[in-house]
């Protein structure tokens, strides 16, 4: 640090006597700040973002309240045993639930819109294999993950949509959209409501922990607290190396408003590696990173051409096939993956937790981490 980058005034107000300081203002982070100064009101919490706006996943993301799609849930399925698989499921449905008992629906812009899972006519073996899962899936959903009604159903693929498709589909009625940008503001005036203090542009290199407190090493400047809650998700090796957080990148396009768009909902295709939903009249799409995986895994946060030109087909081909279109927006943003798709809640030490790699599902699954975070700070 620049000995001489605080003033005294500085050090003597923002700075001083921080009981928790929080790495990264993501869903989970300011989550997490927001509960704990619910539960410790007398203590200061202070939350540091290395972005001037938060530039991780949260406002990069989707806006996709989903707990997995079918072929999704099946391929899981190739490498979890059933009852992990399903207790997933459960985890992000939960926590679907939880996150909007925190905000309500109209703060986030939430909408049932539902979610279809669309093959392409080469994709026939994977419908056929889905199709003859549905009802174990159903079934599994109920016994493992509480739904006390089917999930998926087979449908006919509405042909007033103008997908360019297999004709069968599978719906799920119980996912949703939300407005990822009025998600993360209404957490900043949730933190900031409840005193939290929040400092853009302070990126966290190195923590030492001592006995009476850990500094935590940043850029600009060094920050001193008595606990610290790592939020940084998909850059939490950078950090802590020790940790297994593979970054991986996610690109997203959206198109300009479409005339006569009649397709609304969220849409998945070919294992949860595709994905697409209406924005009102425009189209946001996602996904591609199977077909460039290898250098999808980095945490440079670009768009590359090789996954925009293949999105681009997708509408062009499938899903606006003969309808008029530009793209508008384009953008990338970084999750955290690993070996499993659980994500890694843990005390490195008494002063130090972390809560990061949230994967493909952060919308579902983080306000319930952040919860787990928060008990796992004030046990002993
Ligand atoms: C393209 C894309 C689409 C997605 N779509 C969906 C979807 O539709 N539905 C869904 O459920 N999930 C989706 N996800 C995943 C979901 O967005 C994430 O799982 C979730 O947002 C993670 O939240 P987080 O708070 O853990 O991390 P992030 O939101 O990534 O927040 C981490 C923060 O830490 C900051 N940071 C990093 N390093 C440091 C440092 N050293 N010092 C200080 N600050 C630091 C970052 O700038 C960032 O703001 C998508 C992800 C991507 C990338």
């Amino acid at each position: 640090m620049n000995a001489s980058y605080l003033s005294f005034w500085e050090h003597d107000t923002f700075l001083k006597n921080i009981d928790l300081t929080i790495v990264g203002s993501g869903i989970v982070g300011l989550t997490s700040a927001y509960l704990y100064k619910i539960h410790n009101p007398e203590k200061k919490v202070v939350v540091i973002e290395s972005g001037v706006l938060p530039h991780g996943a949260t406002t990069r993301n989707a806006g996709f309240a989903c707990f997995g799609s079918m072929s999704e849930i099946l391929d899981d399925l190739t490498e979890m045993d059933e009852e992990s698989c399903f207790r997933l499921v459960k985890e992000r449905h939960e926590g679907l639930l939880n996150l909007l008992d925190l905000h309500g629906k109209s703060k986030i812009g939430y909408i049932q819109s539902g979610g279809f899972e669309i093959f392409f006519n080469e994709d026939e073996a994977i419908f056929e294999e889905c199709l003859s899962k549905i009802d174990y899936v159903n079934h599994a959903l109920k016994k493992y993950a509480g739904f006390d009604t089917d999930v998926f159903e087979c449908i006919e693929l509405p042909k007033n949509w103008g997908i360019k498709a297999y004709p069968k589909a599978f719906f799920n009625p119980f996912e949703g959209q939300i407005h990822s940008g009025m998600l993360m503001q209404h957490l900043l005036k949730l933190c900031h409501k409840s005193g939290i203090l929040i400092l853009n542009g302070i990126k966290a290199n190195t923590i030492e922990v001592n006995h009476q407190h850990v500094t935590i090493a940043a850029h600009p400047f060094d920050i001193k607290s008595s606990l610290v809650l790592i939020c940084n998700n998909g850059f939490a090796s950078e950090l802590l190396p020790e940790l297994e957080v593979i970054p991986a990148r996610g690109q997203v396009l959206v198109t300009s408003p479409i005339q006569n768009l009649t397709l609304e909902g969220n849409f998945h295709h070919y294992k949860g590696y595709d994905y697409f939903r209406n924005i009102g009249d425009r189209i946001l799409i996602g996904g591609g990173r199977h077909i460039d995986l290898k250098n999808e895994y980095t945490s440079t946060i670009e768009t590359t051409p090789i996954i925009t030109n293949y999105l681009i087909s997708v509408l062009k081909n499938h899903i606006l096939p003969g309808k008029e279109f530009t793209i508008d927006y384009a953008w990338a943003g970084i999750m955290g993956k690993g070996a499993t798709k659980q994500p890694i809640i843990k005390k490195i030490n008494d002063r130090v937790g972390v809560a990061v790699r949230m994967g493909g599902m952060g919308v579902a699954i983080g306000t319930k981490v952040a919860q787990q975070a928060v008990e796992l700070l004030s046990s002993k």
